[in-house]
């Protein structure tokens, strides 16, 4: 939280964003965030958008996992909402469900965590964590749900 709070904190009124590394545990009910990434340099910023650096990304998540022995691995994505509250945009709905939807996808189920401030400039920055679900098929296509998660903070060792 200290480290995702100094980068939101960094690009003031624009949003800003990275990736989520870890592990998922208990039959991946739970999520074990243990490292979180910031915005590539080619990463663009808006004060209502955020669009990763895709090249760099990759490149930072592949160090990742060798440091770690293969241990920690993408669950997803974080980024900011520096004057909104930590609720799911419709293009971040999207942004997950293709996430999600992308072939081979090591991760089923990702998750997007969102810092929001919706309390204006000076607030305390919020987290808000959201899953997507894939429910079965019907005659209308798939159904996603996105559930909000209910985080646990732990003191870094
Ligand atoms: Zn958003």
């Amino acid at each position: 939280m200290t480290a995702l709070e100094k980068l939101a904190e960094e690009k003031g009124p624009q949003e800003t964003g990275g990736l989520l590394v870890g592990y998922f545990s208990g039959d991946d009910k739970d999520v074990v965030i243990t490292g979180i990434t910031g915005p590539g340099p080619k990463a663009q910023h808006g004060r209502h958008s955020f669009c990763p650096d895709y090249a760099s990304d990759r490149v930072e998540m592949e160090r990742i996992f060798e440091k770690s022995d293969g241990l920690a691995w993408y669950l997803g994505d974080w980024h900011t909402h520096p004057t909104g509250h930590a609720y799911l945009s419709f293009l971040d709905r999207k942004a997950l469900k293709s996430i999600a939807k992308f072939e081979g996808n090591f991760v089923p189920r990702p998750i997007m965590l969102i810092l929001g401030r919706g309390g204006g400039g000076t607030s305390s920055w919020v987290p808000r964590a959201w899953r997507i679900y894939r429910l079965p098929r019907t005659i209308f296509g798939w159904i996603w749900r996105f559930d909000e998660q209910e985080i646990t903070i732990f003191d870094a060792t």
